[in-house]
């Protein structure tokens, strides 16, 4: 792993915080060159970021482009075709008693923020924040995964390249290096991650009093009914669960059903498998690997919580676990317990939908929550009697790609959203300008003393 030397540290976020108090960021040329830049990076060393992001996770080409490359180029093209609204003050009605007066809402840049990734999408997770900030006008460092050490090298040596230097730097290492960055007073951190760190990260954050972004996982529950083709809710819970070998936020990490639904629905996801990765998907290119052997050995250890109903085989010299089914898993088991983050879908019964309803309200509130039923009654209960970060109706993992659509958690999945206009706010302030006349004097009457009676009446 390449790291930054730990002392050139808080020279390089001083070297930022320079830049930004002499206001380059702030024009929207600017940041329309730094997402457009950063857009022909993206297409232009797309093959580059592939090989990484293979050498990482061992990542297939498509997959590469569909949720990582192509990922970022929409997000892009998405903030280049609003930033002129989104930048754009805001006028906002003004109480009677305060009239007449204008009121505005004017976004500004927070100034210099820190982005933090983790390893499962290295490139789309280190970079999505960053068209936020660049749309906002602030100045930005970037700290990839020291576990995707490909993806965070590429990273490092072209994003500066391509970006404005005096405002953009990438810090390379894993927690010591993170450590001394959380050590410098930023304007905003936003945290991709797990909630260990995002505690880690939030303490520091309080020192400086700097607001942060949290954006961690959790146990995403899927419930199924007998009122869907369970051939097609198959399909969509196998491509959500082992894309990426199982290493994706919003995976489905477990499913609840009544124990019929659930028998029926296990040799259709073993179809759905097969229709995915064939029948031997070790030599399938377009099925991924767990990160390390610290994972690896973590997730061959869940194995022994429930009967294999498909899958199970894995190979620790090549980091390879199938895409897994277990049945007969106990609640209380540990593969119940955390975040699964892995190719191993415990299929949980249950009684119905009350059951399955409290059981996921008796647990922390996940990053997704997902429901396949066409009913009604059962999908507004999920709704209003079930809080996740988001839900997705016979839909898993979509939500995200909707760029009007805020992704965050909430509770112990997160705290915070982006996406689209919402990144743009998130690293904006929202500045509340008013600007009252001084005649005619509408105050001295009304609201200021002496006091009357009357006064008292308004
Ligand atoms: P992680 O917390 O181990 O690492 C994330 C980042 O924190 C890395 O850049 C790492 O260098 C840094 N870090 C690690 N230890 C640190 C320490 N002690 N002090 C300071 N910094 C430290 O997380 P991970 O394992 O890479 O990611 C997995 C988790 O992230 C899962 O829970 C997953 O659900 C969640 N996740 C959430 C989203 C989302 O968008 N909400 C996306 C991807 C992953």
């Amino acid at each position: 792993m390449t790291a930054t030397a730990l002392h050139r540290i808080p020279t390089l976020v001083a070297g930022l915080r320079h830049s930004h108090a002499r206001g380059i960021t702030r024009p929207e040329e600017w940041r329309r060159e730094q997402l457009t830049r950063l857009r022909a990076l993206l297409q232009d060393r797309g093959a580059d970021f592939e090989a990484a992001l293979r050498s990482d996770l061992r990542k297939s080409g498509t997959e590469a482009v569909l949720t990582e490359i192509g990922f970022l180029v929409s997000e892009i093209d998405h903030a280049l075709a609003h930033l002129a609204r989104w930048m754009r003050p805001r006028r906002v009605r003004v109480p009677l008693a305060v009239q007449p007066a204008t009121a505005r809402i004017v976004p500004e840049p927070l100034g210099v923020v820190l982005v933090i990734a983790p390893w499962n999408y290295p490139l789309m997770l280190a970079l999505s924040p960053v068209i936020g900030a660049l749309a906002a006008g602030d100045s930005v460092v970037i700290k990839p995964s020291e576990l995707a050490p490909a993806t965070s090298r590429l990273i490092a040596r072209l994003v500066p390249d391509v970006l404005d230097r005096r405002a953009v730097a990438v810090v390379e290492g894993g927690a010591p290096e993170t450590t001394a960055l959380l050590a410098e007073r930023f304007d905003h951190i936003f945290y991709t991650g797990s909630a260990r760190v995002g505690r880690v990260v939030a303490r520091a954050a309080a020192e400086h009093l700097t607001p942060v972004t949290l954006e961690l996982g959790g146990k995403s529950p899927v419930y199924v009914d007998d009122t869907v083709p369970l051939h097609l809710a198959a399909q969509r819970i196998a491509w959500a669960k082992y894309m990426n070998a199982g290493q994706t936020c919003v995976a489905p990490d477990y499913v609840l059903g009544r124990p019929e639904v659930l028998r029926e629905l296990a040799p259709l996801l073993a179809e759905a498998v097969h229709a995915l990765y064939g029948s031997a998907p070790q030599q399938n290119p377009d099925y991924g690997r767990i990160v390390n052997d610290e994972h690896f050995d973590r997730l061959v250890g869940y194995l022994a919580d429930g009967d294999v109903v498909f899958g199970g085989e894995h190979d620790a010299a090549d980091r390879f676990l199938a895409p897994t089914a277990l049945a007969g898993v106990d609640r209380a088991a540990p593969v119940m317990r955390d975040e699964i983050f892995g190719p191993i879908l415990p299929l949980v019964d249950v009684a119905g939908l009350d059951d399955a309803l409290s059981l996921v309200n008796g647990r922390e509130k996940p990053l997704a929550a997902y429901v396949f039923s066409a009913d009604g009654e059962t999908r507004r209960r999920w709704e209003r009697e079930t809080s996740s970060g988001g839900l997705g109706f016979d839909a898993p993992a979509l939500h995200l790609v909707v760029p009007d659509l805020p992704f965050g958690g909430v509770g112990e999945s997160g705290i915070g959203a982006y996406h689209g206009e919402r990144s743009f706010r998130t690293f904006s302030h929202e500045k509340a300008v008013l600007a009252k006349p001084l005649t005619p004097d509408t105050l001295a009457g009304t609201i200021m003393p002496p006091f009357t009676p009357r006064k008292d009446a308004i």
